[in-house]
């Protein structure tokens, strides 16, 4: 893929993206939550000098594509915008121009150029059983490439790994009761093959695209943020859902809700798993700041270590 340039004020109008647009995205929609005071103003001075673009390669392996849509999905300015120009995205199956033996060769050369400069985000869990034939990401000089392969060649050359959604961070769906391709985690892959690339675990099922651009702003800002005892980011990750609900006070006063329209009553006799969660939802919310789970149905824990088995079922009190 081609790697753009991040263009002067009049080319960057033509192009979508604008200086002002991307501001909106990286601090508009994190305004007040966290991430606008610690990267705001090391990102306008990148900005005012042109920013420093930082190369991604972004792999998928057995998840449902899920995550690159929910980034891909959102607005002010169009991620896809952000992802191909702003920062540099050197490879992504879903969203590249290349194709086929000609990708592959493509994300080799990329991960020996920019050796040690580039992050690597590994989109759902990595099959380790069966050689790891359940998972095939390419072919290069007639020989399948699996999950597995490329993960233990490119991981060790990164300066950092992203493990977008709970697949990807702690296994999640493809690693639940049954599990038998042996679908592992990012972490604890890297950690059997021996390799010590540090990882910032950035779930959800799907996590919000402010939590992935924010992680990377503050990457590329910052270097890696701070993390909590299960390797992810604090500002998005690092408080009780249950202890900031709006639906709190409802619990206190033993107000329960009975059906998923009630609009006031706590969640919590209808499977609410809130109060085992610890993410920012209740605040930044989805669907452009429209609503939350717990508008609309319970939460399901669905950012925890624990998701799915340890939070089914969805609908029954833990
Ligand atoms: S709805 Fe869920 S998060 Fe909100 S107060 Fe009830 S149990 Fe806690
Ligand atoms: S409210 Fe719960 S289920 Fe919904 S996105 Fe947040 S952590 Fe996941």
């Amino acid at each position: 893929m081609k790697d753009v340039q991040l263009l002067p004020e009049m080319q960057q109008k033509k192009s979508g993206v604008t200086r002002r647009s991307f501001l909106k995205t990286v601090t508009g929609t994190a305004a007040g939550i966290g991430i606008a005071q610690m990267v705001n103003p090391a990102l306008i001075q990148a900005l005012e000098k042109g920013l420093k673009r930082h190369p991604v390669i972004w792999v998928q392996g057995q998840g449902c594509t899920g995550c690159s849509v929910t980034l891909l999905n959102s607005t002010s300015p169009p991620i896809a915008d952000v992802l191909l120009k702003v920062i540099s995205l050197q490879f992504h199956p879903t969203v590249m121009a290349s194709e086929g033996e000609m990708g592959m060769e493509n994300l080799y050369a990329i991960a020996e150029e920019y050796k040690g400069r580039f992050s690597l985000v590994v989109e759902g869990a990595i099959p380790t059983a069966e050689d790891g034939k359940y998972c095939i990401v390419g072919e290069a000089h007639h020989k399948e490439i699996t999950m597995v392969d490329l993960v233990k060649e490119i991981a060790p050359q990164a300066g950092s790994v992203l493990a977008i959604g709970t697949c990807a961070a702690f296994g999640g769906i493809p690693a639940a009761e049954g599990n038998v391709t042996g679908a592992t985690s990012v972490t604890d892959f890297l950690k059997d093959n021996g390799i010590s690339t540090p990882v910032v675990n950035i779930s959800g099922c799907p996590p919000h695209p402010d939590w992935i651009v924010g992680s990377i702003v503050h990457l590329l800002e910052k270097g890696i943020p701070e993390l909590d005892e299960e390797g992810r980011p604090m500002i998005f990750y690092g408080e009780n859902i249950h202890d900031n609900c709006p639906r709190l006070d409802a619990y206190e006063e033993g107000e329960m809700s009975e059906t998923l329209s009630d609009p006031k009553g706590c969640r919590m006799d209808i499977g609410c798993k809130g109060p085992d969660t610890y993410a920012d939802c209740y605040k930044r919310k989805w669907n452009s700041g429209m609503n939350w789970c717990i508008d609309n149905a319970v939460c399901i824990g669905c950012v925890s270590s624990g998701f799915p088995d340890g939070t089914t079922p969805f609908y029954e009190p833990a």
